[in-house]
């Protein structure tokens, strides 16, 4: 029990005993006693009524008071001037972050747990067109009804960030990322990538129109050297050699530039896929005819070497593809090939097409020398090549890879690789089960 709650105990004790005397004074002892604890409960509802009219004010000083009722003021009234400082220093806080909030040039808006706009910085209303306060409490999506936001952002998936044309001004582009924060509260960021955007589509352009232009004279000097190739008995034995070396290399150039152009094309070129499902079993039959053609003219070069390469087949017949027959020959033979180029001669190769509970599945399985773990996640950068020298002699551009990536992602799927020193590597194309068909296909499609 603490002094002030003793001295207040000691105070009603003194009413009471004041009240006994007055009673006894006039013989009614009890009614004395009465009275007593009646003046101490009126003076305890006094003090609670001053404790009430000061709570409703605040800001103006506590009641004077003494003893228990003096400290329960006193302790309410630093308790209040602590909250006041405290309310203070974070208000300083949240103006500081708004002020530099405001002074960002990449728009800022905060959207409470149900999808409405609560605050925004003057770069979101330059770039999105949003009226303060017109817009306060709106939902987003109705002011910003582009569907692929939409979907976007109720996905509430937001690895990625989604690029569209600002609602106020087709010219610009802007990117859009959003955060999850809170109780499912969301901050949107939204930064003007027109610049960026712009560099791209020249970096594209001058890709292709480079590629373009190079691809006719590398077809006549090719065509001149396969000229003179056929007749190089007739060449000095020292101008041979060269002319081996300048025609293989003209070869390498002209796959280079044909890689850069379905690159460019893969890039730039809108994504239009077949209506009808392709049958992906049909396709690696024919991949796979044209990879023993390639293993057979490795086994040329390589007459020591007993067999070529055995590529069986392990395919769903029944499962399709809806997406670009082209593109997806282009991939899949570019990583047939590869496990044709980069295994040993008479090693084994498994082309699989299957589909299980979350999708179909292409895998290229080759039994060469395996990949260096510290290099898979770089195989699909352009120009990554592991053995340069190697990947030269094959004939290699280092854009293979590069290609399979981007024809994947035109078809919502992605490349998987896992690989065994000394074992062999698999490449297995994951496709999500929306774009498979797995009804009975008619095998002349
Ligand atoms: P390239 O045109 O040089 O073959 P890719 O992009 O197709 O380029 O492949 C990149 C590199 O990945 C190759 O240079 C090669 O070193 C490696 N690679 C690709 N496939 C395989 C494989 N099946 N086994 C081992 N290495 C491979």
């Amino acid at each position: 029990m603490t002094n002030l709650f003793r001295k207040e105990i000691h105070t009603f004790i003194f009413y009471l005993i004041i009240g006994l005397v007055l009673g006894w004074l006039i013989n009614q002892a009890v009614l004395g006693l009465l009275f007593g604890s009646l003046v101490f409960i009126a003076r305890c509802l006094w003090q609670l009524q001053q404790l009430v009219k000061w709570l409703k004010h605040p800001e103006k000083e506590p009641p004077e008071a003494k003893g228990l009722w003096g400290e329960v003021f006193d302790s309410i009234y630093h308790y209040q001037r602590h909250q006041q400082q405290y309310q203070f220093h974070l208000k300083r806080i949240l103006d500081r972050i708004q002020n530099s909030s405001q002074a960002l040039r990449d728009g800022v808006v905060m959207i409470d747990a149900k999808g409405n706009l609560e605050w925004w910085n003057t770069a979101a209303e330059t770039l999105l067109g949003l009226r303060s306060p017109g817009d306060l409490g709106y939902p987003i999506t109705h002011l910003l009804r582009e569907p692929v936001f939409v979907d976007y952002f109720e996905s509430q998936h937001y690895q990625e960030a989604l690029v569209l044309a600002s609602p106020i001004n087709e010219a610009r582009s802007l990117e859009f990322q959003v955060t999850l924060f809170g109780k499912n509260e969301r901050l949107l960021l939204v930064r003007d990538v027109t610049k960026m955007q712009r560099l791209e589509v020249m970096r594209q352009d001058f890709i292709a129109n480079v590629s373009h232009e190079l691809r006719t004279p590398l077809t006549v000097l090719s065509g001149y050297l396969e000229m003179f190739s056929d007749h190089a008995e007739n060449l000095p034995a020292k101008w041979q050699r060269g002319l081996v070396l300048m025609r293989q290399q003209s070869l390498r150039m002209q796959q280079l530039v044909e890689d850069l152009l379905t690159l460019s094309s893969l890039e730039t070129s809108s994504f239009q896929p077949a209506a009808e499902p392709i049958l992906v079993a049909n396709l690696l039959s024919s991949i796979r005819v044209d990879a023993l053609a390639l293993s057979k003219s490795h086994l040329a070069k390589n007459p020591q070497t007993a067999d070529q390469h055995s590529i069986l087949l392990e395919v769903d017949q029944q499962l399709g593809l809806y997406g670009s027959e082209k593109e997806l020959r282009s991939a899949f033979s570019n990583l047939v090939f590869n496990a044709v180029k980069y295994t040993p001669i008479g090693t084994e190769i498994v082309l699989r097409w299957y589909q299980d509970a979350n999708g179909a599945y292409l895998e290229v399985r080759d039994k060469g020398q395996g990949i260096d773990p510290a290099c898979l996640p770089h195989l699909t950068e352009r120009f990554y090549r592991i053995d340069k020298g190697r990947s030269s002699s094959t004939g290699g551009t280092g854009l293979g890879l590069a290609i399979v990536k981007h024809v994947l992602l035109r078809h919502q799927a992605k490349l998987e690789v896992t690989s065994k020193q000394d074992i062999g590597s698999c490449f297995t194309c994951c496709f999500p089960l929306s774009i498979t068909s797995a009804k009975k296909l008619s095998a002349d499609h």
